[in-house]
């Protein structure tokens, strides 16, 4: 029979020991990593249209909150946060499709639309997401000019819509230019094409708008137009490295775009942008610094006599006359990183709104460059 044999001292100090050491192991508190920055020290970074205030401090406390829980799949979250969304946009949840950032859905639902050729029909400059999709899986890019005032020209895009065409893309505020298109105008064309063709308005910035309730047309989607609207957590609820954003479209268009879509929302993404929605102040606290800062840098380009589109998203496009690689380089040695070149448009300079801070030395920036 076995028998366990009883410790001898010696036996049961170097098993103790190690026991404790094992504890002292498990209890240490790993050092605390640093946060790597993003943006090199001494730089402000206004060159990716990124929200500098940075998200709500409820959704900060959700993702702390749930910090323990990253280990687990967000499945449940998500049909909460999916059922918040459809109350919101006056839709049911399968009107919903939530996504790794919009960015995802743009190319899931580009992929989709373009799946048999085709055309897509976008204005330029604009952005390029949904129509780099379609024209990967084969369809063509029909771009339109925008008009001098640096909207979309709705009437020229009408025009260049044919029979072949599988989509309109409309960009509401248009990155890079930061128009919008006067509400009644836009609604009449996007109703009137959307007899013709799948219309897809992108209204990223739209929440930076001055009048957010006359410009969007979520509602469209909800009367059962041919049309997707599509939204982002990036921008005013400044959850740009959550990577969560959402559309709302046709249930059936929902079900084909799904199975192309290859990313999904992350937990704390999830968690952020519910505690978000329920912090309607902050929002509109931000909603004004980006317009006091929009403001700020329209009357200091008035002062420089510079031309620059009437902005209404997070961002001002403004002429500088001279090469934006120049400008961009010039900009740097000041220590503010601009916007890329957007063809055709190449002595014009895309800004994002910056923190008061880093506005006060953009506008320094800009004088000494441009002054
Ligand atoms: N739509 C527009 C107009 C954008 O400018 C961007 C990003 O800058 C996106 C969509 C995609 O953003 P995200 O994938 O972060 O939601």
């Amino acid at each position: 029979m076995l028998r366990a044999s009883p410790l001898n001292r010696r036996q049961w100090l170097k098993g103790a020991g190690a026991a404790l050491a094992g504890a002292a192991v498990a209890n240490r508190l790993p050092a605390a990593v640093p946060a790597v920055r993003i943006t090199p020290p001494g730089l402000v970074q206004l060159s990716l249209n990124e929200n500098p205030f940075g998200p709500s401090p409820h959704a900060l406390a959700a993702m702390q909150a749930h910090l323990g829980e990253v280990g687990r799949y967000r499945f449940a979250l998500v049909s909460q946060l999916v059922r918040t969304l459809a109350e919101k946009e006056g839709v049911t949840p399968d009107h919903i499709l939530l996504g790794a950032g919009s960015g995802e859905l743009l190319e899931a639902t580009g992929m989709y639309l373009g799946r048999t050729g085709g055309e897509v029909v976008s204005a330029v400059p604009g952005y390029f997401q949904l129509v780099g999709a379609m024209q990967r899986v084969g369809a063509r890019s029909v771009a339109v000019p925008l008009n001098a005032r640096l909207e979309h020209d709705l009437g020229a895009m009408a025009v260049a819509v044919a029979p072949e065409t599988r989509c309109v893309y409309v960009c509401n505020p248009n990155n890079p230019t930061s128009t919008v298109v006067p509400p009644a105008d836009l609604r009449a064309f996007v109703i009137a094409m959307a007899l013709r063709t799948h219309v897809f308005v992108d209204e990223a910035y739209l929440e930076c708008a001055d009048d957010f309730a006359a410009h969007t047309l979520g509602d469209l989607v909800a009367a059962g137009h041919n049309v997707t609207v599509a939204r982002t957590f990036s921008k005013i609820h400044g959850l740009a490295g959550q990577r969560i954003g959402y559309t709302v479209m046709a249930p059936e268009l929902a079900k084909a775009v799904r199975p192309l879509m290859t990313g999904s929302a992350n937990l704390l993404g999830v968690v952020a942008a519910q505690a978000s929605l329920a912090d309607p102040d902050y929002i509109g606290s931000l909603r004004s610094r980006i317009k006091a800062g929009r403001d700020a840098l329209q009357a200091l380009l008035d002062e420089l006599g510079c031309r620059y589109a009437v902005p209404q998203g997070s961002f001002v496009f403004f002429q500088t006359g001279r090469p934006i690689a120049e400008f961009q380089a010039a900009m740097r040695a000041e220590g503010i990183l601009v916007g890329r070149p957007f063809a055709p448009l190449l002595d014009w300079c895309r800004i994002t709104i910056g923190t008061e801070e880093e506005m006060a030395r953009t506008h320094a920036a800009i004088r000494k460059v441009l002054g």
